[in-house]
């Protein structure tokens, strides 16, 4: 498996500390705010990653922090009339609920910054008694010219850095890169005792002692969009290096930024979209097919348009399955029509079992390559449209039908590694048939119970009297209820049904 590092900018055979396990840290939320489109990309890209390694086989200690106090939360508070508390358990609680609907799985561990504030103080007190940080009237500064190579992962040179310095130097701060690692408070804020009197910590060092207390150093993949590889990233490495001597993390992973018709998104512009504003209006599979389109480093461009054509995907996909699904219930042991497919019978089976092989084997050569999740869904789709066209005939033999009962389960599972997990999205997403079924079934048969299923069977059972005894306008009121409820009578080589339009 390869991954391209930001530290080394290339890519590297992924080899984890400890065979089998990996240790793994995301940047999560400052929750002063729901999050936008572009954050919720950040967070699929590497909730797929995760999920990956683990089908991979490996056991993944996934951590991701919950920035809950800072200056964003502080202001919002003040102009709400609320606690800074108030603010970050409400919108820490709406960033949980959203990620659950797009089907990111919860982390291993998920810290809050106010509850590890012990763990901060005692890294910030190891960075000054290594000469790497020094306080200032309660406020603590890391100092960059202590660490030699600072800039190292961004590639920034430090001497440039300095002379760009535009910002009105702080005079108590030594060197003009030097940032907080601790802000004394400022009166009604919130604050911690400390051994520099009351304060809150800085956010570069919450994630250094999170990700130290969780997983110890070095860890194996430290994620985030790429907006945080600077300044944020550089310094939790300079912090944790400085501090323990030693490597930070071994691969650096960065996703890549969203753009909204390719224009940069901006609250100013007023393209500014926030993820459940968006779910209000598309499926979450569909948002998440669309951007697996994408390999996860490369800039993503959201539109309305591509929105709609990955929902037609989906669709397609879920059509599909749902083919292979009628065909193989249909089948009840006898062959369908051999004498008519001949050959071609045994090809077929033959044929749909290698694309179910090729497409195991594509999907892991793509996702093993730095995760090339387009790659992987290219493969999935060439697997489902070899089983639709499989089962075209209806399934001919009992051979056959395993085959068919392999490729849907094959698409449902790698969809799944995905985070594509269309048995959720069916369960509460789209029913199977619309509501008014039941009642065209009462209107037309007397119909007196309330399973959908059930009102399919009554109304194709009167379909075929009223064929029998050539009263075309009963069947013609039949199949006028079905299109006015977007439904349509299907006759196949397996059986009749009654499908979506
Ligand atoms: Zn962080």
């Amino acid at each position: 498996m390869k991954v391209y590092n930001t530290l080394s900018r290339s890519k590297e055979e992924f080899v984890p500390r400890e065979p089998g396990k990996v240790g793994f840290y995301m940047c999560g939320p400052t929750v002063y705010n729901h999050i936008h489109i572009g954050n919720a990309r950040t967070f699929l890209s590497f909730d797929v990653i995760r999920r990956y390694l683990e089908f991979a086989g490996f056991e993944v200690n996934f951590v991701q922090n919950i920035t809950d106090v800072d200056d964003k939360i502080i202001n919002r508070a003040n102009e709400e009339g609320k606690t800074a508390a108030e603010i970050a358990a409400f919108y820490s609680r709406a960033f949980i609920d959203v990620m659950r609907a797009i089907g990111v799985k919860d982390p291993s561990i998920r810290p809050r910054a106010t509850e590890e504030i012990p763990a901060m103080i005692e890294t910030i007190t190891g960075l000054i008694e290594g000469g790497h940080a020094y306080e200032v009237e309660g406020d603590v500064y890391f100092s960059v010219r202590s660490y030699p190579e600072y800039g190292r992962l961004s590639g920034r040179d430090i001497e440039q850095l300095q002379s760009g310095a535009r910002v009105s130097v702080d005079p108590r701060k030594r060197d003009a890169l030097d940032f907080a690692l601790w802000k004394a408070a400022k009166p009604g804020e919130p604050f911690w005792e400390s051994p520099w009197g009351q304060g809150r910590p800085g956010w570069h060092i919450e994630c250094t002692a999170m990700s130290e207390r969780y997983l110890g150093t070095p860890f194996d993949i430290h994620g985030g969009g790429d907006d945080l590889v600077f300044p944020h990233h550089e310094n939790e490495l300079a912090q944790s290096e400085a501090c323990s001597g030693h490597l930070f993390v071994k691969y650096w992973l960065h996703g890549g930024m969203l753009t909204i018709d390719h224009e940069k998104m901006s609250k100013s512009e007023g393209n500014f979209l926030l993820l459940k504003d968006v779910l209000e209006h598309v499926r979450p599979q569909a948002l998440r097919l669309l951007m697996l389109q994408t390999h996860y480093r490369s800039p993503f461009d959201y539109s309305v348009e591509r929105l709609h054509e990955a929902t037609s995907a989906l669709e397609r996909i879920e059509s599909a399955l749902r083919n292979l699904s009628w065909a193989i219930e249909s089948y009840a042991g006898v062959a369908v029509a051999p004498n008519d497919l001949g050959d071609k019978s045994v090809s077929w089976t033959g044929d749909l079992l290698a694309r179910i092989e090729a497409t195991r084997e594509q999907f892991k050569v793509h996702m093993d390559d730095d995760f090339n999740t387009a790659g992987a869904v290219s493969a999935i789709f060439e697997l489902v449209s070899a089983g639709n066209s499989s089962v075209k005939d209806g399934i001919y033999g009992e051979t056959h039908r395993l085959a068919v009962i392999e490729a849907h389960d094959t698409i449902l599972e790698l969809l799944v590694v995905l985070g594509v997990n269309l048995l959720a999205d069916t369960g509460e997403g789209e029913p199977a048939y619309p509501d008014g079924l039941v009642d065209l079934a009462a209107e037309l048969t007397g119909f007196v119970g309330d399973d959908p299923a059930e009102a399919v069977d009554v109304l194709l059972g009167l379909r075929i009297e009223a064929r029998a005894a050539k009263n075309w306008s009963l069947a013609d009121s039949i199949r006028d209820g079905l299109t006015e409820l977007g439904l349509v009578i299907e006759d196949t080589a397996s059986g009749t049904r009654i499908v979506r339009k």
